[in-house]
Formats: C-alpha cells, sequence, structure tokens
C-alpha cells in the first residue's frame, strides 16, 4: 500500500446514500472519490424526503432501523448545515395517516405510536381533507427534509469543502477483482473512454441500478412519479400520508406531491399521462381544494427495491468491497444510520448490538439459498 492509497475510498455512486458516506469518511480526514454516472437522475433529488418512520407503518427491524436513524438526524443535519452553510429545511412536523374506518385504524402497524384524531380533529388539522376519511393517526415523531432543493446540495457543497473528489458523467462498467479484492473499477468517462481507476477500499451505492454493475445484488428499480403544487404559505402544517398518494408542504408553501409505485416500469424514463392523473385522483381523496392550486413542476425517479424491501448493507464476498444499496421507499431516512454503521464497520470499530443485529438483517447473504 503506497501512503497515496491509504485511508482512501472508492464511491461507486454520487446519491444520497453514496453523498452520505463521502460525508462521513472525508470529514474524518479519508481520501474520499466518488464516482458519478448521472447526479441528476439520483433518486436523492426524486424523494419527498418524509422521515415517516412510523407513518410508513414499518415493522419490526426496519422500524427499529428507522427510528434509531431518526434519532442521528437532528445532529447530521446540523453538521452538514454548518459544513455546508446550506440550511436543509429538517422539521419534525409530524405526519397525519388518515382512514376511513376504525379497523384499518386498529390494524395500521405502527397504530401504537400515534395519537388518535377524530373526524373533527382530523379537519381542525387540515381544513378542507376529504370527508371520506373519518379518523386519523398524529405521528408526531415523524417529519420531513428538503432532499431536492436543499440536502442533496448541502451534501454535495459540504462533501467538497471536506476534499472528496467527484468524477461526474463516470460510469463503472466492471470491478476490477485479484485474489477476491477489489483492485480497481473499470470507468467509462464522459468523454467516452474507459479509464481505471485504483482503489484501496470501495463502497458501492449506485442504487436502483447496483445491479448493472454487481450481478448477485438483487437490487430492481421501482418508478416513482411525482408533482408539486403550490398552496397558500402554511396551509398545511403537517404531512398528510393517505394510502396511494402524500402531501408533503414544505416552508414555503410548496406541496410535494407523490407519488406512483410501478413496479413493471423498469428504467423507463419520463412522467405519464396516467401517472400525473393518478397523483392528481390522489389529490381530489385527500385535500379537493388543493386541485386547484398551481401545479409546479413533474419529475420522476427510481427506488432502489430488493424482493424483501429491506436494504443491503455491509460486506460483500469480495473483501474490501462493502455495499449499501435496495434502500427502497426510505433512503433519506435511512441515510444517517447507513453512514453511520457503514463508516464503523470499514474501520473496524466497535458496533452496538442493535447495529450488529442490523447488519445481520440486512446482510447480502440472506439472498442465497
Ligand atoms: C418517487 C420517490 C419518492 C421517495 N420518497 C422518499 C421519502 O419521502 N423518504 C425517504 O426516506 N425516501 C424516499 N425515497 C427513497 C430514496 O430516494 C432512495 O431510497 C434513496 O435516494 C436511495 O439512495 P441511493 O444513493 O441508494 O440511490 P440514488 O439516490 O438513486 O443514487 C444512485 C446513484 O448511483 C449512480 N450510479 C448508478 N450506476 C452507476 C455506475 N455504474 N457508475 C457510477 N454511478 C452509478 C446513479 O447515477 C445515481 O446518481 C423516494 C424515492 C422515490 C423514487
Amino acid at each position: 500500500m503506497t501512503e497515496n492509497t491509504k485511508n482512501s475510498i472508492l464511491i461507486i455512486g454520487g446519491g444520497l446514500i453514496g453523498l452520505s458516506i463521502a460525508y462521513k469518511f472525508a470529514k474524518n480526514n479519508f481520501k474520499v472519490t466518488v464516482l458519478s454516472k448521472n447526479r441528476g437522475e439520483s433518486a436523492g433529488f426524486v424523494a419527498a424526503g418524509m422521515l415517516a418512520t412510523h407513518a410508513e407503518g414499518l415493522q419490526n427491524e426496519l422500524l427499529k432501523f428507522g427510528q434509531q436513524s431518526q434519532k442521528l438526524i437532528p445532529k447530521w443535519i446540523n453538521n452538514i448545515e454548518k459544513d455546508s452553510g446550506i440550511e436543509c429545511g429538517l422539521r419534525k412536523c409530524g405526519i397525519i395517516v388518515p382512514f376511513k374506518n376504525i379497523k384499518e385504524l386498529e390494524e395500521f402497524p405502527t397504530y401504537e405510536y400515534g395519537k388518535y384524531l377524530n373526524q373533527k380533529e382530523l379537519n381542525k388539522e387540515i381544513h378542507g381533507i376529504n370527508s371520506i376519511w373519518e379518523h386519523g393517526l398524529v405521528f408526531e415523531q415523524d417529519g420531513q427534509i428538503d432532499n431536492r432543493r436543499r440536502l442533496m446540495r448541502a451534501l454535495e457543497k459540504a462533501c467538497s469543502l471536506h476534499g472528496v473528489k467527484f468524477h461526474e458523467g463516470s460510469e463503472v462498467k466492471d470491478l476490477r477483482i485479484e485474489n477476491n479484492k477489489i483492485v480497481g473499477a473499470k470507468v467509462l468517462i464522459a468523454t467516452g473512454e474507459l479509464k481505471e481507476i485504483d482503489c484501496e477500499k470501495s463502497i458501492l451505492c449506485s442504487g436502483a441500478w447496483s445491479k448493472k454493475i454487481l450481478n448477485k445484488i438483487p437490487v430492481f428499480p421501482v418508478k416513482g412519479q411525482m408533482l408539486s403544487i403550490q398552496g397558500p404559505a402554511n396551509f398545511l402544517k403537517r404531512v398528510l400520508f393517505g394510502t396511494t398518494t402524500y402531501l408533503v408542504p414544505r416552508d414555503d408553501g410548496l406541496i410535494v406531491v407523490g407519488a406512483t409505485v410501478e413496479k413493471d416500469a423498469q428504467f423507463n424514463q419520463g412522467n405519464t399521462p396516467n401517472g400525473i392523473s393518478n397523483l392528481q385522483e390522489g389529490i381530489r381523496l385527500l385535500l379537493p381544494e388543493a386541485l386547484n392550486w398551481p401545479q409546479m413542476e413533474h419529475w420522476w425517479g427510481f427506488r432502489p427495491c430488493t424482493p424483501d424491501l429491506k436494504p443491503i448493507i455491509g460486506k460483500s464476498e469480495v473483501e474490501n468491497l462493502f455495499l449499501a444499496t435496495g434502500h427502497y421507499r426510505n433512503g433519506v431516512l435511512f441515510s444517517a444510520i447507513t453512514s453511520d454503521i457503514i463508516f464503523k464497520l470499514i474501520q473496524d470499530k466497535t458496533l452496538q448490538d442493535i447495529e450488529i443485529s442490523f447488519l445481520e438483517k440486512f446482510s447480502l447473504n440472506r439472498f442465497k439459498i
């Protein structure tokens, strides 16, 4: 090992998880290089930014993972904001889940973590909510981050200021593996040339595209279409999380509306008339008058999904190649804890029992027969 490659980390994928890990290592004086095929396609720029551990009804290890990450997020964001000078829009605004009947409410997996709202209280919380909703749960511990306009940029800036080298437009085509160790990556760069980049240790964070690099990783894309509308500032104070659609109010009145869940769309680009009309119907079912508010933007992206909907975090079969992918619907929520655990794992730092249990549950080995 030369002095040059000592403590150096190669990150494959500059999306939300790649940036979060890059930031953690760079802040701890590692030399970090990020290879990024296309920053614009990252689901980190697509997500609604909900921190919805309880409103999503997460269960078992995913629930614990979300709860642990939510504990880390305020300090994590505070550091990113201080380092970047960009405020990230973290708000513990609470998320309301409405229900049509009491049976649905009582069967909700995280029912015990919510505060019950009757129809009158629901109306008081969300003026004009569709009268089909008779009950609600408010999860005051949940919230949001403005990932699309702020967090991603803040992370990129904080990383750059800590010396992270970004290779934008660089697509990893293959990994160079010798004696069960990754020694480098073959990279297609923007000029069309193939370049070899050496590495000491590497982390694969390529989101929905991960299987294209390592076929053993069972990650596939689940497309999501989104739009935004401009509501009156402070009209919606909390996120409204319906069965098919959610409304996420930013602090300036912009409301992010999501999202379709398209398992068969593969990597098909673009918004579709059907996708947009489904979102509009979702708005009508939640808050009819919001259909009259001006539409601002439409966009789409790809969630990195696994067969059991849980992320893949930890070691790979290759000694010095680590995995952080498959975060599906909750990558914003899980990014703080993922970067922490990967950092400790790579440095052989003592892991807490709960972190060890996450690594066991989220290991790639679970997919072996
Ligand atoms: C519609 C939608 C709504 C969502 N809402 C929420 C939400 O409210 N809350 C929440 O917690 N999560 C949400 N998510 C999920 C969250 O966005 C993802 O889980 C998270 O962004 C995954 O991060 P990632 O870094 O693994 O992947 P990405 O952010 O997609 O980044 C992967 C990056 O890897 C790059 N890459 C791929 N292949 C290569 C290669 N060969 N070489 C180099 N680079 C490569 C890509 O170009 C991309 O930039 C949502 C996702 C979607 C799509």
